[in-house]
C-alpha cells in the first residue's frame, strides 16, 4: 500500500516537498518584483518573431523536462509579452488591470480544486454568497437566481436563452425552435455589444431576428423607432420576445433609458435583459448610481467582474428574476447526477441546474475576497475615479486645436481624434489607426479604435484602477507627438 512517505510511482505531485516549497518562495517574490513595477514597464510589447516560432511548434513532448525548466519556458516565452492590462497605462477595449490579491485568490481556489457543478460543500455556499450580495447591490427581488460564468458574454446567452424558455413556454427545450414554427424576434441598440447577436446565432434564433434600434444623440436607443420596428414585426406575423438594454455601451459608455425601455417591455411583454458588462457596476457609486437605474426592473442582467472590480479573467455572472423558469430553462435531470438530501451528494439545487457546463471551477472565491476585502464602496470609489480621469482627457481634447471630440463622454470612455486640416476622410482615419499601433508598439501606452458615426475614433476607456491623471497627459501628448511626426514624414500638414 503506498503511503504518505511512499507515493506510487504514478504520482504527479512534487517529489522533493523542500525544493518545491523553495520554488513556490522565489516564484511569488518574483511576482511581487514585477507588481510594484507595473508602472515601469512598456505598457505592451510586439511577441519576438523567435519566440512566436517556439510557441507554433506543434509537436507535443512525450517526454517532461522537469517544473524548473517548464517555468524557465515560461519566464522566456510568456512573461515578457503579455495583454498588457496590469499597466497603468492600458486604456484599450474594455479590460479590467486586475491585483496582485486575486493572483492570490486563484492560487488558492487552484489548490482546492473544487468543482461548483453541484454536490454539497462550502465553495457552493461563496458564490451563492456572491450571487446574493449582487442580487442585492442591483434591487433585484429574492427569487432571482444567478450563476458565475466565463463574462458577459456567455451571461447573455445564458439570459436570451431563459427568454427563448418563456417565450415557448417551455417547449423549445425538448422540441427545437424549428420543430415550433417559433418566428422569435428581438431588439437591442445599433451601439449594442454583439454578444448579443452572436447568442441570437447559438440560440438558433439567428443573428437577423436581433433588430439594431437607430440610437439618439447621446447613442441612446430611440423608443419611438422601437416601437415603430415593433409594429411592423408584428404586422409580418413575426413574435416580439425580448429586448436588450445597454448599460454602459462598449463604443462610448452610453445608458439606454432602462426605465423607459422597462415601461415599454412590460406593455409589449417582452423580456427585458440588460448588458451592464462594466456599466452596471456604477450602481456602487454615490455620483453615477442614477445611470444606472431600472436595473431593478429587468428580467435578466449580465455584468461581469473581470472589468470594472478587477477580479483577475475570467468572471462574469448571469442574473435572471425569475428563478425558477431559470432553472427549468437549463436543468436536465441524470441517474449519476441523483441528489440526496444528505452527504456529499446533497446540497439541491446544483449550479449545473443554471446552465450550460457540469464541471464549474470555483470563480467565486477571487470575486468573495475582493469584496471581502476592499467593500463595495472602495470598489465604486475606483470607478467614479476613472470616470473623473475620462473627463479629464476629454476636457484636454476640447482645449486642443486639430484634436476633435466624437463623443460626448457620460462614463470612461473618452473617443476622440487627430483632425488635421487638409486631410481626406480616408487618410484621417488611416492616420489615427496608425498613431494607435504606433502607441502600442513605442509601450507608451495601449488605447484601442473603434468607429463613432462611421468615422475611426482614438477610443480611451479608464477602466484600471492605477491609472492617474499624468497617464491622461501622457497619452494625449504621445497622440499629439506621433501624429506630428506622421503629417511631417508625409511632408504637410499640422496636427
Ligand atoms: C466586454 C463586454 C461584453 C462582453 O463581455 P465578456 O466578458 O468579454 O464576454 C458585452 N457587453 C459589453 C458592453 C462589454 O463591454
Amino acid at each position: 500500500m503506498p503511503t504518505d512517505d511512499h507515493p506510487p510511482p504514478t504520482s504527479l505531485d512534487p517529489e522533493d516537498w523542500d525544493s518545491f516549497r523553495a520554488l513556490g518562495h522565489r516564484l511569488v517574490d518574483s511576482l511581487i518584483d514585477d507588481w510594484r513595477r507595473a508602472r515601469d514597464r512598456p505598457t505592451w510589447r510586439p511577441v519576438l518573431d523567435a519566440v512566436r516560432a517556439e510557441l507554433a511548434d506543434a509537436a507535443a513532448p512525450w517526454h517532461g523536462q522537469g517544473l524548473d525548466a517548464a517555468l524557465a519556458d515560461f519566464d522566456r516565452l510568456v512573461r515578457p509579452y503579455p495583454t498588457g492590462n496590469t499597466s497603468p497605462r492600458f486604456l484599450g477595449w474594455v479590460h479590467g488591470s486586475g491585483t496582485p490579491q486575486g493572483a492570490y485568490a486563484d492560487l488558492l481556489a487552484s489548490a482546492l480544486n473544487a468543482n461548483l457543478g453541484g454536490r454539497e460543500h462550502a465553495p457552493n455556499h461563496v458564490e451563492r454568497q456572491v450571487i446574493a450580495w449582487f442580487r442585492e447591490v442591483f434591487g433585484l427581488p429574492a427569487t432571482t437566481s444567478g450563476l458565475l460564468v466565463s463574462g458577459t458574454s456567455m451571461a447573455t446567452v445564458l439570459a436570451l436563452g431563459a427568454a427563448r424558455h418563456r417565450a415557448t413556454r417551455g417547449a423549445v427545450a425538448e422540441q427545437g425552435l424549428t420543430n415550433l414554427g417559433a418566428c422569435l424576434v428581438g431588439y437591442a441598440s445599433a451601439e449594442a455589444h454583439a454578444c448579443a447577436a452572436k447568442a441570437f446565432q447559438l440560440l438558433g434564433l439567428g443573428r437577423a431576428a436581433l433588430r439594431p434600434v437607430p440610437v439618439d444623440d447621446a447613442f441612446r436607443i430611440r423608443p419611438d423607432r422601437l416601437e415603430a420596428m415593433l409594429a411592423d414585426d408584428r404586422a409580418a406575423g413575426l413574435t416580439p420576445f425580448c429586448l436588450v438594454a445597454t448599460a454602459g455601451s462598449v463604443n462610448t459608455g452610453a445608458f439606454d433609458d432602462i426605465p423607459a425601455l422597462a415601461d415599454l417591455a412590460g406593455r409589449e411583454g417582452l423580456w427585458l435583459h440588460v448588458d451592464g458588462a462594466f456599466g452596471a457596476l456604477v450602481t456602487l457609486t454615490e455620483s453615477l448610481r442614477h445611470l444606472a437605474r431600472g436595473i431593478e426592473r429587468a428580467d435578466s442582467l449580465a455584468f461581469d467582474f473581470h472589468k470594472w472590480l478587477h477580479v483577475p479573467y475570467d468572471a462574469g455572472c448571469v442574473l435572471i428574476r425569475d428563478g425558477e423558469l431559470h432553472r427549468a430553462a437549463f436543468a436536465l435531470p441524470a441517474d449519476y447526477l441523483r441528489r440526496e438530501t444528505r452527504g456529499l451528494a446533497a446540497g439541491d439545487p446544483w449550479f449545473c441546474d443554471f446552465g450550460i457546463e457540469l464541471s464549474r471551477g470555483f470563480r467565486a472565491l477571487k470575486v468573495w475576497l475582493a469584496v471581502k476585502e476592499h467593500g463595495l464602496a472602495r470598489l465604486g470609489r475606483a470607478i467614479e475615479a476613472n470616470c473623473a480621469l475620462a473627463r479629464h482627457l476629454a476636457d484636454r481634447v476640447a482645449a486642443t486645436p486639430g484634436l476633435e471630440l466624437l463623443a460626448p463622454v457620460s462614463l470612461n470612455i473618452a473617443c476622440f481624434r487627430l483632425a488635421p486640416e487638409g486631410l481626406s476622410a480616408e487618410a484621417a482615419d488611416r492616420l489615427n489607426a496608425d498613431v494607435v499601433a504606433d502607441l502600442h508598439e513605442s509601450g507608451i501606452a495601449a488605447p484601442s479604435t473603434t468607429r463613432v458615426r462611421g468615422r475611426l475614433a482614438i477610443r480611451v476607456c479608464v477602466c484600471n484602477h492605477r491609472t492617474t491623471a499624468a497617464d491622461m497627459d501622457a497619452v494625449l501628448d504621445g497622440v499629439l507627438r506621433l501624429g506630428r511626426e506622421r503629417l511631417e514624414a508625409r511632408g504637410g500638414g499640422t496636427a
